[in-house]
């Protein structure tokens, strides 16, 4: 497998060059490792290499993997969350990238209340409504937005969203420039910073920076392919 270190220089490398396309200063762009399904060992090669960000999609398998590594280390949470799970995630990640709904919104709001923390999050946009996918839709989230912003304990990053599956590269910008088109929208009617655009993976994370994302969530690129379990979803 290819060496960690040089895959992090590669893709960060790469960050730099498509925020200069952009006429944008790479130190605005974040890269979360997405270290999903890999274990300690591997993970702390990333950390060997400097790299503290790194981002999880299920809380059972993080909440093994974060008490084994630094504390230095800082946590994003970016898979669906259940209800039952806020405290732990709470507890575990600075950072959740997948808030979907109000009702989990609220939820989390009270449980970081008891917690004493002010946690950021995203909100996951499913402006595509697929099926497959959860997040909110355009629709819920203007309905939404007075609400998730008057939450004390939760601080609203910005937009965050996982695009369609689609042919071209082309299309995916298109995806991302309709995200970062709605929360300039968003910005100016409520009169509110939303600074983050969470977007863009292994196979467009260029893209995205030049559709103006602030972190872009980057797994297989660093790691190589991932082997998923049998009967594990992703
Ligand atoms: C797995 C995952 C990624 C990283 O995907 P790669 O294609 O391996 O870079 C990014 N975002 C989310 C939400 C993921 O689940």
């Amino acid at each position: 497998m290819a060496d960690i270190a040089t895959n992090l220089r590669r893709v960060g490398a790469q960050i730099s060059r498509a925020a200069a396309r952009a006429d944008r200063d790479p130190a605005t762009v974040e890269l979360l490792v997405v270290s999903k399904t890999w274990p300690v060992p591997v993970l702390q090669d990333v950390l060997d290499a400097g790299h503290y960000l790194l981002g999880e999609n299920k809380l059972q398998e993080a909440a093994a993997k974060i008490p084994a590594l630094p504390a230095t280390t800082r946590w994003h949470f970016i898979g669906h969350l259940q209800r039952n799970k806020a405290r732990k995630a709470l507890e575990l990640f600075e950072t959740i990238h997948s808030v979907d709904s109000l009702r989990l919104a609220i939820h989390l709001d009270r449980i970081a209340g008891e917690l004493k923390l002010k946690s950021k999050i995203y909100l996951q946009l499913n402006a595509a409504e697929e099926e497959s996918k959860s997040g909110f839709s355009e629709g819920e989230l203007r309905e939404g937005l007075d609400a998730l912003l008057a939450l004390e304990h939760l601080r609203v990053e910005g937009l965050m969203s996982i695009p369609p599956a689609v042919e071209s590269p082309e299309e995916a910008r298109l995806s991302f420039r309709e995200l970062a088109g709605l929360r300039d929208e968003l910005q100016d009617r409520w009169g509110v910073a939303l600074p983050g655009l969470s977007m863009g993976m292994s196979h467009d994370f260029e893209i995205a920076i030049e559709e103006g994302a602030t972190i872009v969530r980057v797994g297989s690129s660093i790691f190589g392919p991932r082997h998923v379990k049998p009967g594990a979803s992703k």
